[in-house]
């Protein structure tokens, strides 16, 4: 195969634009009925035939074999060269990219006030990144956009429309914007198999699938990919050549560790990570890998289907629904969300993955409300509104891992006489939850409100005093570490500390002494400094969670320069220890003070 695919097969006419047929069609009664405009935008993502569209409109205007319905023929020696991108007297393709100041524009605007070169002939300026274009340069074509020469038409293409609302607004109300659709991959798909098709090439549908999920939505990738499949040889294209010629990871190694967060393993995480990086994965394709598979398995929970699942994910997802309440999976896709850019810049992208599925598999699942409700009995009115952290959803945990019920939000730490009629129903729903992970005894609703009620002018230290908050959690690393999502979001509710809850949804609890000491582990001196300024929140979030609190201590976890290191269990233990020895004139200090001992 000598020519591309993605070059081959590139459109000659209208009626070939995949999708866009919308614009096409619009374009081609345009010059069918006499109503050409002289200035054209197409807006739209990369590869989704802004350049072809524009390509087409020049050869249909300039055809030499001019067809009734107006389509260009495609092969007459106008069209040949259009079509190509070769150089033509009547139409020009500029990047903005790399002519964009205002003595461009200027030469580009005397340029076309040069009549076509034929009486039946027009002018076609192609500018592509067109957002690129300075304000100046923009100011120097708003004049001949206002009153344009005889047969002269511009067509803009743009993938940051905005860009140029904010740098040249006057010139948008001269041109006829297009904005074109994202290929989606049942598109792309239905594309390449008639370009296979053609070719004489058979594929497995799986196959398809694979590159049109890999292509996002541009054409123009999708078929460069098939491109790269086939240029290792064979005529059938097969899932196995797509992975391989990709670089893909097998779907079953997804799945592998989605049943590591569905059977909550979070040991396994370790090992089966590695043997990933043995194979030299793309930690950035694999975070959006599995975040694809959350999705699906969201949309499987959920009753619905994705169009595009392979076959062996439609026969797989709908057997781990059990595991999985659509609550839970959506806060595992934030916390996608939330790690992504910080994750493509990590020098440290194996160990954020690690602990984002460590997390997973932690994390504290989605709570029926009506369960709890049920659970909570008479007092179920006082406490609806203060229980948001059970939001609705299935009940995907088994009883005994049912976590207590905290609703952080309405826990305060104000003075006692606001905050005691709010602590009071908060108490009572952690007491009485249907299970509870925490071993002392439960405490009786009237004693907990008692404790509150007659100290009603006490400050809040007096207070905790007088009442042992028996709804608080005992503190040590694991159950940190469960709870951890509880205390970001907790930071965030209480303070929107936007900063601050985001620096800390990418940080990790990683040491507690016996003398209340936490110790958090984040990736960057700048995520020290955000979290060592906002550390009278976090302790105040903390507190309100678990019993025992005293200090803070936040450390990085390679210094600069230093290299990134696998992470499993062992190594954990080792950096808890070597993180806390280093940390020793703050460490010494508090031992000797608070008579700590380390828990390791
Ligand atoms: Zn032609």
């Amino acid at each position: 195969m000598s020519l591309a695919l993605a070059r081959k097969y590139r459109p000659r006419r209208f009626a070939d634009v995949a999708v866009q047929s919308h614009v096409a069609n619009t374009l081609r009664n345009a010059i069918a009925g006499d109503r050409l405009g002289h200035a054209y935008l197409f807006c739209g993502p990369r590869g989704t035939g802004k350049t072809t569209l524009a390509r087409v409109l020049a050869m249909a205007l300039n055809c030499e074999a001019r067809r009734e319905d107006r389509e260009p023929c495609g092969e007459c020696a106008s069209c040949q060269r259009i079509w190509s991108g070769g150089a033509s007297l009547d139409v020009v393709e500029i990047d903005a990219a790399s002519n964009r100041g205002v003595d461009d524009a200027r030469e580009l605007r005397e340029r076309a006030m040069y009549a076509p070169s034929g009486e039946d002939r027009y002018k076609v300026y192609i500018i592509d990144e067109a957002h690129m274009l300075t304000r100046e340069a923009w100011n120097a074509l708003l004049k001949i956009l206002e009153e344009p020469p005889p047969r002269v038409v511009f067509a803009f293409a743009t993938t940051e429309p905005n860009k140029i609302q904010q740098a040249a607004a006057p010139v948008l109300s001269r041109m006829q914007r297009f904005d074109l659709k994202r290929i989606g991959p049942a598109d792309v798909r239905a594309r390449l198999a008639t370009v296979l098709k053609a070719e004489g090439l058979t594929a497995q549908s799986d196959a398809l699938g694979m590159l049109a999920r890999a292509a996002d939505g541009s054409m123009r990738d999708a078929l460069s990919l098939t491109d790269q499949v086939l240029s290792l040889g064979g005529t059938e294209i097969t899932a196995e050549r797509v992975r391989e010629a990709l670089g893909l990871v097998h779907e079953d190694e997804h799945l592998a560790l989605l049943d590591i967060v569905a059977e909550r393993r979070p040991g396994d995480v370790f090992a089966a990570v590695a043997r990933l990086a043995d194979h030299g994965v793309d930690f950035g394709t694999l975070l959006a890998d599995f975040a694809d598979l959350l999705r699906a398995q969201l949309s499987v929970v959920l009753g619905g289907t994705l169009p595009d699942l392979s076959e062996r994910l439609v026969e797989e997802l709908p057997k781990r629904v059990k595991h999985f309440a659509a609550g839970d999976l959506l806060r595992m896709l934030n916390m996608v969300v939330e790690i992504e850019p910080h994750l493509k810049r990590s020098g440290q992208q194996q160990m954020l993955f690690e602990t984002l599925l460590v997390r997973f598999a932690l994390l504290d699942r989605t709570i029926d409300l009506e369960q709890v409700l049920r659970g909570v009995g008479s007092g179920a009115g006082a406490s609806t509104a203060s229980a948001p952290s059970a939001s609705a959803g299935r009940s995907a945990a088994p009883p005994a891992r049912q976590a207590p019920i905290v609703a952080a939000p309405s826990e305060r730490v104000t003075p006692a006489p606001v905050a005691a009629p709010v602590v009071a129903p908060t108490a009572r729903v952690e007491s009485e939850a249907p299970a509870r992970r925490v071993a002392p005894p439960v405490p009786s609703v009237t004693s907990a409100r008692a404790a509150v009620a007659i100290t009603p002018s006490n400050g809040p230290e007096i207070a905790d005093r007088a009442a042992p908050r028996r709804d608080l959690l005992a503190l040590d690393i694991n159950r940190l570490a469960e709870h951890w999502d509880h205390i970001v979001d907790s930071v965030n509710a209480e303070h929107r500390a936007l900063l601050l809850s985001s620096t800390l949804a990418h940080a990790t609890p990683t040491a507690v002494t016996a003398g209340g000491t936490v110790t958090i582990t984040v990736e960057s001196d700048a995520h020290a400094d955000i979290l060592t300024g906002g550390e009278a929140v976090l302790l105040a979030a903390l507190r309100r969670r678990f019993d025992g609190v005293q200090k803070l201590v936040v450390r990085t976890i390679a210094p600069e320069g230093g290299a990134p290191r696998r992470l499993n269990e062992g190594a954990v233990k080792a950096d808890r220890m070597a993180m806390l020895r280093r940390q020793s004139p703050l460490l010494d200090a508090a031992v000797d003070a608070l008579d700590l001992e380390l828990m390791d």
